[in-house]
């Protein structure tokens, strides 16, 4: 039997994994999604013992059942290397009353390594699979992270090209300069003066544009996306939940079957939907706490059942989550209105037009799996500052916001259930706001911050870190959001 991935917004557009993976985004608009659960045996009293990598094998050969088991074991061995700085990839640390999934062991210092390094070969071998040769041009929009992860794991892959924009002066200084001096010939990095949602809806326009895709195919390309909308991102971030709870069983601190809370600091609404298919397969999951910072669309969604995009935009110092349109959510919805496509796309097209949508009659069940919450700016600076001073540990400020959520959700409902944080990055990534939030003082430059961390933390700045002040930014354009589709033309030769 083969897991059938079908578009959320076209009953009829099926496909297999690893199709689904080539193609990025359906292009009807909607995203590919799984309409069954695959069977898998969660057996912790084994999985306790198993390595990352074997968690992996388990959990992709599931969900990815047209890869053959050579296939997976090439993605898997290549990706989950010493790229990572710890072998066991991603640990779990007991931080105050809860416990943190640290995701950013990667080369780039957040979660996003956690499947990018392995959507490469996800994507390669699915070309080789489908019997296509042409070259595949990643195009990405990034609020931060998700272009340098892209970049570090597309960079001098043969016959691939990647294109990533990001919202000029809306990210970290150490984020710019991880993407600005991003080696490798076939990377492309792009400010746009815009927001990440304009990013977002012109790379979207760009894949569902039918006279570019055909301009690209006479030049032997074709799109795929890095994006989390992709399955080959969202398969990969499953995995480490199921690992997360085999080490917490091995700790002692769960019994096998009981039941946990994750906390995830949401923007795409990729990371928390990945725990939600965790808990499909059989993990044992009490709620999701979807976390967001003061770009709180999704927190009133919970709360009223209405989207509503039509807000003022904030940037913030969690900007990997500042988002207004979840893309990710989409699957959600697909799934609670009982996978149906004409419903589901109903209501994409009243938010793209109307910028609104409230859901009909929905499966109670999944939607009450989700608690929701934000913190606020100041919320989360006072977060950081007493995680350090209860247990001298830092988060990086969208971590934070997931931890500040859950302290709030933990003394409102009183429910005692174990919390697993999603800890998304490293706080190397932005230490002004660590280093801010803990002494009250703005360091005002990146890298004095990253050596008064250093003394504050007691942890050493990573390899990733090292090394960025004095790198050579080999990648200055600046355009207009209506200028993008020029810049990939002149990338591609297609002018
Ligand atoms: C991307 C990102 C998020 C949001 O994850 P989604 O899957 O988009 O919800 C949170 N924190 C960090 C550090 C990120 O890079």
């Amino acid at each position: 039997m083969t897991l059938v991935y079908q578009s959320t917004r076209d009953e009829n557009n099926k496909v297999t994994a690893s199709q689904a993976i080539l193609q990025g985004l359906a292009t009807d608009g909607g995203l590919f999604t799984p309409v069954a659960t695959p069977a898998i045996n969660l057996d912790f009293a084994q999985l306790k013992d198993a390595s990352y990598q074997e968690v992996a094998k388990l959990v992709l050969s599931a969900f990815l059942d047209d890869f053959t088991e050579e296939e997976l074991d090439y993605c898997i061995t290549n990706a989950y290397d010493n790229k990572f700085d710890t072998e066991v990839i991603a640990p779990v640390i007991k931080v105050g009353n809860h416990y943190n999934l640290e995701l950013f062991h990667g080369s780039t210092i957040a979660f996003k390594d956690m499947a990018l390094s392995i959507l490469p070969y996800l994507l390669t071998t699915s070309a080789k699979k489908q019997g296509v040769d042409n070259k595949i041009v990643i195009l990405t929009a990034t609020s931060g992270d998700t272009g340098k992860a892209a970049m570090a794991g597309f960079a001098d892959v043969p016959g691939t090209e990647i294109i990533v924009f990001y919202p000029d002066g809306a990210v970290s200084k150490i984020q710019e300069l991880q993407m600005t001096t991003q080696t490798g010939d076939n990377t492309h990095v792009v400010a746009i003066k815009g927001n990440f949602d304009d990013a977002q809806t012109d790379v979207k326009r760009m894949f569902n544009d039918a006279d570019l895709r055909a301009k690209l195919l006479t030049n032997g390309a074709q799109f795929s996306s890095a994006n989390s909308m992709n399955v080959g991102r969202l398969v990969p971030q499953v995995v480490y939940y199921v690992y997360a709870y085999a080490q917490l069983v091995k700790a002692g601190a769960v019994q096998a079957g009981q039941p946990i809370n994750i906390t995830v600091p949401t923007g795409n609404f990729g990371n928390i939907l990945a725990a939600y298919y965790a808990r499909q397969i059989g993990l044992p999951v009490h709620k999701l706490i979807c976390a967001s910072n003061e770009n709180k669309v999704l927190t009133d969604f919970f709360k009223t059942g209405t989207y509503d995009k039509k807000r003022e935009f904030k940037v913030t110092t969690s900007p990997s989550m500042d988002i207004l349109v979840s893309s990710n959510l989409e699957r959600l919805i697909f799934h609670l209105v009982g996978n149906d496509a004409a419903v589901t796309k109903e209501l994409m097209t009243a938010l793209a037009e109307k910028g609104e949508y409230s859901l009909p009659q929905v499966d109670q069940d999944i939607l009450g799996l989700f608690a929701a919450g934000y913190a606020s700016e100041a919320d989360t600076a006072t977060e950081i500052k007493r995680i350090f001073d209860e247990a001298g540990y830092v988060e990086d400020p969208h971590t934070a916001v997931a931890s500040a959520v859950y302290r709030a959700y933990h003394e409102k409902s009183g429910d005692e259930t174990l919390t697993l944080v999603a800890s998304t990055a490293s706080p190397y990534k932005f230490p002004r706001v660590a280093v801010e939030s803990i002494t009250g003082i703005d360091p005002v430059d990146d890298f004095v911050a990253v050596a008064e961390l250093e003394k504050l933390s007691g942890v050493a700045q990573p390899a990733a870190v090292h090394g960025l002040a004095t790198a050579e930014v080999r990648h200055t354009t600046v355009v207009a959001t209506s200028e993008m589709q020029a810049e990939v033309e002149n990338y591609l030769g297609l002018k």
